[in-house]
């Protein structure tokens, strides 16, 4: 069949081998300690899962809702984001509104679709969000790299980025707390970058802020728009319920930009989607978020512990100088170039040309020889590198990481 060039383009997605790999050795027996996940283990909080069923007898729960969502959950979200950023977006020179999708992700998509012409730069901070490149190649733009490194607990410099602006560019995408480090952008970073915008007000943030919940470390993150209110007219507030509501089967994600902007993903998404799942959309309605306040001590308390085996674990092979401090979100990102382990690779015919990249076969090497899986990390912008999940519970994570440290502190 002659499919479009576009499709053909577009990478798969990088979990879907390593998933065909896990299946392949548990079937064999073999016991595998799963570190790729995306999500947590755990239901969303029980007054919510209450919330939906009673939606289930409505007839408007099983029928369309408007194409942006439904206007009482749209404000809802206004207020939500206004509360949680303590930022003021009604009283604002700037008329700002709300589109519901289905899942961040359509969020994304969206908001690319509505702002990009064929050859428009988007600039990327790595690593990144494994979707990003793929979603602004499929609308015709370019992605443009702008690297960091595990010493700067991956915070890329502000000077990097202005060297990669051109006439062309049109967005740059953040996302902090980021996926896959772990970490979130200190306030200071947040102050140059709200310095460094003032000279390019034509430049659009798209903010990914779906992880804005989820951090275990103090301070909290913070945004750029907080030092400078006058930026959020041209920022893009990207969030949604997979992380911070733990829903990531629900499928809503939401925008809060511009009006202008915000009837473009309108228009878009009435092509293509139509409004998102309206049974969810009256649930989060009738739903007090003010619960969800303390639905994530435990979880943050695993996320610590898990950090604090990581550290311990570099630290006891004599592999401090490797790892670096997370903060928030679910990963700890691991650079095997690093790591003694890369020796052995670095060795080999491969290696010859140093735009090579190992991630793909030091993971399936790990996966075969200790069990543990891990997601390449090339995929997000990153060479020689691994995403690493912290939401399996501590008693089997600590046996993940005796097993992986000692892969990787191993020359031979
Ligand atoms: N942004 C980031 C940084 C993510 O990690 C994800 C999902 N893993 C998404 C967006 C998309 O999330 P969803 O579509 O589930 O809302």
């Amino acid at each position: 069949m002659d499919l479009s060039l576009r499709v053909k383009a577009a990478q798969e997605s990088v979990t879907l081998t390593v998933n065909d790999k896990i299946n392949e050795l548990s079937k064999s027996g073999k016991h595998i300690y799963n570190l790729t996940a995306g999500q947590l283990p755990f239901k969303p909080a029980s007054e919510f899962i209450k919330v939906i069923s009673g939606q289930l007898n409505f007839l408007k729960s099983y029928q369309y809702s408007p194409i942006g969502g439904f206007p009482a959950l749209q404000s809802k979200f206004i207020n939500y984001v206004e509360k949680k950023r303590d930022i003021d977006l009604k009283n604002s020179e700037t008329e700002f509104d709300c589109i519901i999708s289905n899942g961040s992700k359509h969020t994304l998509y969206n908001i690319l679709g509505a702002l990009l012409n064929p050859g428009d730069e988007v600039i990327l901070l790595t690593p990144y969000w494994v979707s990003y490149p793929e979603m602004i190649k499929f609308w015709g733009g370019v992605p443009k790299i702008v690297k960091s490194n595990a010493f700067d607990a991956f915070t890329p410099h502000i000077e990097e980025i202005k060297k990669v602006i051109s006439s062309k560019t049109k967005a740059i995408i953040i996302n902090s707390p980021n996926n896959p480090a772990g970490i979130h952008y200190s306030d200071d970073w947040m102050k140059e970058f709200a310095e460094f915008l003032k000279d390019y007000p034509d430049l659009i943030v798209v903010s990914d802020e779906l992880y804005s919940e989820i951090s275990y470390f103090d301070p909290a993150p913070t945004y750029f728009y907080q030092h400078d209110p006058t930026l959020l007219k041209q920022t893009v507030i990207v969030d949604g319920i997979s992380k911070s509501f733990a829903c990531t089967g629900l499928r809503i994600g939401f925008c809060i930009a511009d009006k202008e902007l915000t009837d473009a993903i309108s228009k878009l998404q009435s092509q293509t989607t139509s409004g998102p799942n309206s049974l969810i959309q009256k649930s989060l309605i009738e739903f007090d978020f003010n619960l969800l306040e303390n639905f994530f001590d435990p979880v943050k308390i695993q996320l610590r512990e898990c950090a604090q085996v990581v550290r311990e674990s570099f630290r006891e092979a004599n592999l401090a100088h490797c790892w670096y401090q997370t903060t928030s979100g679910f990963y700890y990102f691991v650079e095997f170039s690093r790591m003694p382990v890369f020796e052995k690779y670095k060795s080999r015919e491969e290696s010859k040309d140093e735009s090579h990249d190992w991630s793909e076969e030091i993971v399936r090497d790990i996966l075969d020889e200790t069990g543990v899986a891990l997601v390449p990390g090339a995929a997000f912008g990153y060479p020689n590198s691994a995403r690493m999940s912290m939401t399996i519970e501590i008693a089997p994570f600590q046996e993940a990481m005796n097993k992986l440290i000692k892969y990787l502190a191993n020359k031979s």
